[in-house]
């Protein structure tokens, strides 16, 4: 007679089991159901460094620039008041994705913080190519290259612009800048 219970509360124990075990791996599946969900719904998201600079997000990114209505000067960034006549009538254009390289240099440490927030130490530090880019429109425009060997950049050579991540934020965010990189020629 001292069976039955025991075979009953055996039973339960087994179907408590199965449930629980159930429930587990229904809560298992649906936490990482949340989880890809959060995964997907808030992916670290591509910031520009500074709005107004570049289109983004863009398959074909250009860099904004403003011409003046009254002398045609472009410049860049945009500006609202032209730097050459003074006249306030000029408009943001999209600027050409290729110029020619007009000067470079190679950053060789660190530069002077701030102005220049850098996420990098002297020990993490690595040097980078900086220089003026000459586009279509005529305006020469100050940037970083995707390029830090001095054998490979060339005053003249073609240059293409890029938005690539620049830095992190705390949110762990990528900070996407826009830089130039040369294009290869012949192959
Ligand atoms: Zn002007």
């Amino acid at each position: 007679m001292g069976v039955y219970p025991g075979i009953k509360e055996t039973g339960f124990y087994q179907l408590r089991h199965i449930l629980s075990y159930e429930n587990n791996r229904e809560n298992t599946s649906r936490l990482k159901k949340n989880y890809h969900f959060k995964e997907h719904a808030m992916p670290n998201k591509q910031i520009p460094i500074q709005d107004g600079l570049f289109t983004w997000p863009s398959d074909n990114p250009r860099l904004i620039g403003s011409k003046c209505g009254h002398c045609g000067e472009v410049t860049f960034p945009a500006q609202k008041s032209c730097a050459a006549c003074c006249f306030q009538d000029s408009e943001n254009i999209e600027l050409s994705r290729e110029g020619k390289l007009w000067t470079w240099t190679i950053q060789g440490f660190p530069p002077k913080s701030p102005p220049y927030a850098r996420p990098e130490t002297p020990e993490t530090f690595v040097p980078y190519g900086v220089g003026y880019v000459e586009l279509p429109e005529g305006v020469r425009v100050e940037t970083r290259l995707t390029q830090n060997d001095p054998e490979k950049l060339k005053i003249g050579m073609t240059m293409q612009l890029v938005i690539e991540k620049f830095a992190e934020d705390d949110q762990g965010n990528e900070l996407m800048s826009f830089f130039f990189k040369p294009v290869e020629e012949g192959g």
